[in-house]
């Protein structure tokens, strides 16, 4: 008989745990970060070249480690911070699980240097591959320093699936806020392949938040406080008015630890019920504090998941806290975010001169008289008197013959397009011009008929696509007109922000945009593509910004694109617009005029057609 079952080896059981701690240089940022602040560092530096790809290393002024320790943080299970299983609930420390290092050493060249208050040298180790490759003394600050270079070396596969240089980062930069809106006392800072991405000094809660979001952030923060025997709470909510089109800027932490819980957001979402329009999420930075017993945030390897005891209580806590301070701070809810058009006074009125109403007193009217008196029925007689009939009906009189003239023609188009048939598509040119043979539907389809049935077109989806084959063309060959703004626009954003429009900036020279300065936070423009207002500017480059951020670049789509098809979107007429007719005419004319009619940039459908064989069909 054959005995097959045999140990691994450490280095290969390493490497496979290392998959579960290690996904990605993030993760690794991530790890450190939390060492350094178990360390109870005052000041932590990272500084990353190519994503993480090529070099990671996070320096702090913590405790450092002895000689013995340096070597040992590498063993598996090898941990300061538990010593027994009991200990797990009462955690107060990041770390626990004491594999974080041994799996990175395990699948990266790692070089640790490290000393402590009162030991007059320190230790340095490099380790390849879970081997030491030496360790010698070396003179070096009091604190840690630990370089994590060429990650996943000894595993290809893994490499080769890590993203571009782009997303990648973005992950980095994603863990570093988390960590830095968890400790704003301690000091950040982020280099990329030697610039500086953050500095954050050592400051409160609210300050860190616009230190990492941006100046703008500040005026939009209405905080939130809450006492209770099962949580505290403490944070900010961002102002509905500048909640954002993508989920951003979401964030609880629990006893100083980013957590995500679908749960929780639930219950923020609940609280700003009737203050946000639609598709639109609030900001949040929301620290929790709870009895370490009450919760079991062991269920997840990345411990972004988090068990609470007494979920229910938390939840109604967290909304009726939120819910109290928008109260306060007077965020009222916002109305008229979509206004109801059909409400509007319709265009025909607009023109109309103001007739004052006449007043006609009856001087010979006696309340006091026998005929006039309250016997009988009470009841406004004026409405069922024939001579007053139809007064106060006149008042509409203009507009129901104005709405029936146009109902008229379009009866009248259809009709007439059902017995004369032309040979172009969408009829002879004198017919376009008559503008008499598209009608709106629920204003949201241009519906037309076609020489052999009817064509329905989404009017939002069919002039994203002709803008963007518009914008594309403008950005890759000839630049597009702009409009001068008689005051320059000033906007905020956040550093991040910036360094995105401004890789942006040329595309966006031509479609329109002038910028006139880029600081810091904010960027002046002095013009803007003829197609847009003022008024849309900040919604269209913040929803442009979030594209940008969140499109993978991977997937073979060029920073034109992406921009072409953002702006596009953010432009095109939405649905609910009322367009009039020589509106439909052109977006049915221009749309056809496209490279691709069918599809959206998003690869939507933009029109069904109903041939009239469909049709009969329908009435056999
Ligand atoms: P864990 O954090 O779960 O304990 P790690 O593998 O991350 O496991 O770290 C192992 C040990 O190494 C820690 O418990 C700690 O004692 C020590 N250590 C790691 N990083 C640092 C640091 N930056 N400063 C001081 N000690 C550290
Ligand atoms: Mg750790």
């Amino acid at each position: 008989m054959n005995d097959v079952i045999h140990l691994l080896p450490d280095h290969v059981a390493n490497q496979i745990a290392a998959g579960e701690v290690v996904q990605r240089p993030a993760s690794v940022i991530k790890e450190l970060l939390e060492n350094a602040i178990d360390a109870r560092a005052n000041s932590i530096k990272v500084i990353i070249k190519e994503a993480g790809k090529i070099l990671i290393q996070v320096i702090d002024d913590g405790a450092g480690m002895s000689l013995t320790d340096a070597r040992l943080c590498f063993e598996r299970h090898a941990t300061s911070k538990i010593s027994a299983a009991e200990d797990l609930f009462s955690l107060k420390t990041k770390g626990f699980r004491g594999e974080a290092l041994a799996s990175i050493a395990a699948i990266a060249h790692v070089e640790l240097k490290t000393r402590q208050e009162g030991d007059e040298v320190g230790t340095c180790i490099k380790i390849e591959g879970s081997e030491v490759v030496s360790q010698e003394p070396v003179v070096t600050p009091v604190g840690t320093s630990i370089c994590v270079k060429n990650l996943f070396y000894n595993i290809p596969a893994r490499r080769n699936f890590l993203k571009s240089d782009a997303v990648e980062t973005r992950h980095i930069i994603d863990e570093f806020q988390r960590v830095a809106l968890a400790h704003p006392t301690i000091q950040f800072s982020l280099f990329h392949n030697g610039s500086e991405i953050f500095q954050l000094p050592g400051t409160n809660y609210r300050q860190r938040i616009v230190n990492i979001f941006g100046g703008k952030t500040n005026e939009k923060l209405v905080p939130v406080e809450e006492d209770t025997e099962i949580v505290k709470i403490h944070g900010f909510v961002g102002k509905p008015e500048f909640a954002k089109r993508s989920r951003g800027e979401q964030f609880f932490f629990v006893n100083d630890r980013f957590i995500k819980s679908p749960y929780l957001n639930h219950a923020v979402v609940a609280a700003f019920e009737g203050l946000l329009k639609d598709k639109a999420y609030p900001s949040y930075f929301l620290y929790l504090d709870v009895d370490p017993k009450s919760i079991d945030i062991n269920i997840h390897p990345t411990k972004t998941e988090i068990k609470f005891d007494d979920e229910h209580a938390l939840y109604s806590i967290l909304r009726s806290s939120i819910k109290h301070s928008l109260g306060q701070f007077n965020v009222a809810p916002v109305l008229d975010f979509e206004r109801d058009a059909t409400l509007d006074t319709p265009y025909e009125f607009n023109q109309k001169g103001v007739t004052p109403p006449k007043v006609e007193v009856d001087r010979n009217f006696n309340p006091f008289q026998e005929s006039n008196s309250v016997s009988g029925s009470y009841r406004p007689s004026g409405f069922r008197k024939e001579s007053s009939g139809g007064s106060w009906e006149s008042l509409y009189s203009g507009l129901q013959q104005k709405e029936f003239g146009t109902r008229n023609s379009e009866m009248n188009s259809m009709e007439f397009e059902s017995d004369e048939v032309t040979g172009n598509l969408f009829g002879s040119s004198e017919e376009k011009e008559s503008g008499n043979r598209t009608f709106q539907l629920n204003k949201k389809y241009i519906v037309s008929t076609l020489k052999s049935g009817i064509l329905v077109i989404d009017q939002h989806r069919a002039h994203t696509r002709i803008l963007y084959e518009e914008l594309l063309k403008s950005i890759t060959v000839t630049a597009a007109v702009s409009q001068q703004l008689l005051f320059p626009l000033m906007l905020q954003f956040s550093s991040q922000e910036i360094a995105l429009l401004k890789e942006a900036k040329e595309s966006l020279e031509q479609t329109g945009f002038v910028f006139s300065e880029f600081s810091k936070d904010s960027v002046e423009i002095i013009g803007i593509p003829t197609l847009i207002s003022e008024s849309e500017v900040a919604i269209l480059l913040e929803q442009l910004l979030s594209d940008l951020e969140n499109e993978v670049p991977e997937s073979g789509f060029s920073q034109a694109d992406i921009l072409a098809k953002s702006l596009a979107k953010g432009m095109a007429v939405k649905s609910g617009t009322v367009l009039n007719n020589t509106e439909q005419q052109n977006i049915l004319n221009s749309l056809f005029a496209c490279k691709e009619t069918n599809l959206t940039p998003y690869n939507r459908q933009i029109f069904i057609t109903l041939t009239v064989d469909e049709l009969d069909k329908k009435f056999m």
